[in-house]
């Protein structure tokens, strides 16, 4: 394994500390429980556009009166409202192969279930997939592989250009995310190669022993060689990177304190945080063969996502429809970024006739099953706008939620006409009569409320030139 050492980066001793310190971790949750006051004034900050330090964070973890979580929870949608504005970006996964050589007690797609049906999509399958994801209007992609040495980096490469090429009727796929089993520097470069968009790689869990416990078998068993894969990426010069844990499998608390200590270490070491943070939830699956004692309420799950918000407020957050339409329209005010739409995590599943989920056919169950036209609707009469925006990854704005975060006016200049470009886009080419109405009115209320007059007037241009039938374009 790569040994990170000072020397090799030029960085202080501080920053390479054991990455991952239980003791440490441990004592802040033990020692750490605040106030009312502490607790605004740590929320203050965090609406002052710093990230939380362990020990804060910790306080934040160990409020549990009513009153506290409240005054987070409200921290959290202010900060969004404050910072980010309504704009929700809207995305599909799409498994690529589910044959696997490890053992993940919580993974329907586990080697040891041998009832499931294995698949990799051939390259018309994938044409298959995608053709169908274009014309329901989807623009961006995450691509997602079991563990298994068919799936090498030349692979993953090869199945990204391959979606950068399907074109069908005025749909395109313009980002393409990966999550993807740790490679090593070699395998980095040649999928950075290929133009990914976010390569993620979740921990699942930051516990010692809990990873020992439910990684029975396989390349996965190795704690450090995942810890460090996003270590490796950025020597790959892979520098968007997404992290995240499986929560319910070990205190939720703990796995918020290991993010965080995630970010710590990439913020000291590349100067660069995550792009994205995500926060699945154990669902149902086939076998599925875990201690439940740690799964996470519902409660318990909007304080946490709550607190991830607050604690790094300059990255992306991404909610799945492993969680059911009301628990993502209320956790979404928290500060989410990024929701999938029109979700299918069967093999071929997108072009599938029998919609009914199979438990052997999935790695786990998903729970939000609207369309992509539905979920649009629902955002727009909750007064988001859903975006499909791609433009800053296009223009080489790498770092873009950084830059929505600390440029002032990179908002109001950018993100906000680029989604509502998007958006006109997607209602002249894909919308149903009710939610181009819908989103129509969104876009002319967006429109009168700007008060900067030069942007106005390019966008009411721009928007003008998608009515002709120009496409994708952005600022
Ligand atoms: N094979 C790749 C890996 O292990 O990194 C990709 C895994 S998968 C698509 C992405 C994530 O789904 C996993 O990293 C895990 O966090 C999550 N996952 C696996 N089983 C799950 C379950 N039963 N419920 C919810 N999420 C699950
Ligand atoms: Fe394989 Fe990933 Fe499932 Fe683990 S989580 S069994 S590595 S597909």
């Amino acid at each position: 394994m790569m040994k990170f050492t000072p020397e090799v980066y030029g960085i202080p001793d501080e920053a390479m500390k054991p990455f991952i310190d239980e003791d440490e971790i441990n004592n802040y949750l033990k020692i750490c429980h605040p106030s009312r006051n502490k607790l605004t004034c740590i929320i203050k900050k965090s609406l002052d556009k710093n990230r939380l330090s362990l020990e804060e964070t910790a306080y934040l973890l160990n409020a549990n009166e009513p009153e506290m979580i409240e005054e987070i929870k409200q921290g959290a949608r202010e900060l969004k409202r404050k910072i980010y504005g309504d704009r929700i970006v809207l995305f599909a996964p799409l498994y690529v192969g589910n044959q696997c050589i490890n053992n993940c007690a919580y993974c329907g797609f586990k080697a040891s279930n041998k009832n499931v049906k294995r698949e990799t999509l051939t390259s018309k399958d994938l044409i298959e997939q995608i053709e169908h994801l274009e014309c329901n209007g989807h623009k961006r992609l995450i691509l997602v592989y079991g563990e298994h040495p068919d799936y090498d980096a030349n692979f993953i490469a090869d199945s990204v250009r391959s979606a950068y090429k399907v074109k069908k009727g005025m749909g395109e796929i313009r980002r393409v995310n990966i999550n993807a089993a740790p490679l090593d520097v070699e395998g980095y470069k040649i999928v950075k190669e290929s133009g990914i968009g976010t390569y993620q790689v979740f921990q699942e869990t930051y516990h010692h022993e809990t990873y020992n416990k439910v990684h029975q078998s396989g390349k996965k068993r190795d704690y450090d060689w995942r810890l460090t894969a996003l270590d490796r990426a950025q020597e790959a010069l892979v520098d968007d990177v997404g992290i995240g844990a499986l929560f319910g499998l070990y205190d939720w608390r703990f796995e918020v304190m290991g993010l965080l200590r995630h970010v710590n270490h990439l913020e000291a070491v590349y100067n660069v945080g995550p792009h994205t943070i995500s926060f699945p939830r154990i669902q149902n699956a086939y076998d599925l063969d875990i201690d439940k004692s740690h799964l996470v309420s519902d409660g318990d799950f909007a304080k946490l996502v709550a607190i991830l918000r607050l604690a790094v407020p300059y990255t992306g957050m991404i909610l799945t429809a492993r969680e059911p339409a009301h628990i993502r329209d209320e956790i979404m005010q928290f500060g989410v970024s990024q929701i999938d739409g029109g979700t299918n995590i069967q093999m071929k599943g997108y072009t599938k006739k029998e919609k009914e989920q199979q438990l052997d056919e999935e790695q786990f169950v998903i729970n939000d099953d609207r369309s992509l036209g539905e979920v649009i609707q629902e955002l727009l009469d909750q007064g988001f706008i859903p975006s499909f925006c791609t433009a800053c990854y296009r223009l080489g704005r790498t770092g873009e939620h950084f830059m929505e975060f600390s440029l002032p006016g990179f908002i109001k200049r950018y993100c906000q006409p680029n989604a509502l470009l998007t958006l006109a886009e997607y209602l002249e080419d894909y919308a149903s009569p009710e939610t181009k109405e819908k989103g129509n009115k969104l876009i002319a209320d967006k429109l009168n409320e700007m008060k900067e007059n030069d942007i106005k007037k390019q966008l009411s241009e721009k928007l003008r030139l998608l009515k002709e039938k120009e496409r994708d374009l952005y600022f």
